[in-house]
């Protein structure tokens, strides 16, 4: 692992673990039409379906970052 930034090989490689928010948020609308597709193909079924499957608004995304230990320049990989 080199450094971009300096070209530095004294990287140090770690997990970070980010909630990110699932709520409508980078769907687009092509999602909204593929939803409103299934409700109407499954005459509203999909809609509890998807109800049920809770509150779970959040979702815990596990990435990886090298940080620099020469120059602290830090990115993800
Ligand atoms: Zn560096």
């Amino acid at each position: 692992m080199v450094c971009p930034k300096c070209n530095g090989t004294n990287v140090n490689v770690t997990t970070e673990t980010t909630g990110m928010s699932t709520r409508n948020r980078g769907r687009g609308c092509l999602w909204g039409i593929g939803r409103a597709t299934l409700i109407f193909c499954t005459c509203g079924l999909w809609l509890l379906v998807g109800k049920s499957k809770g509150k779970s608004n959040t979702n815990v995304v596990n990435k990886t970052v090298c940080i620099c230990q020469d120059c602290g320049y830090k990115w993800y990989i």
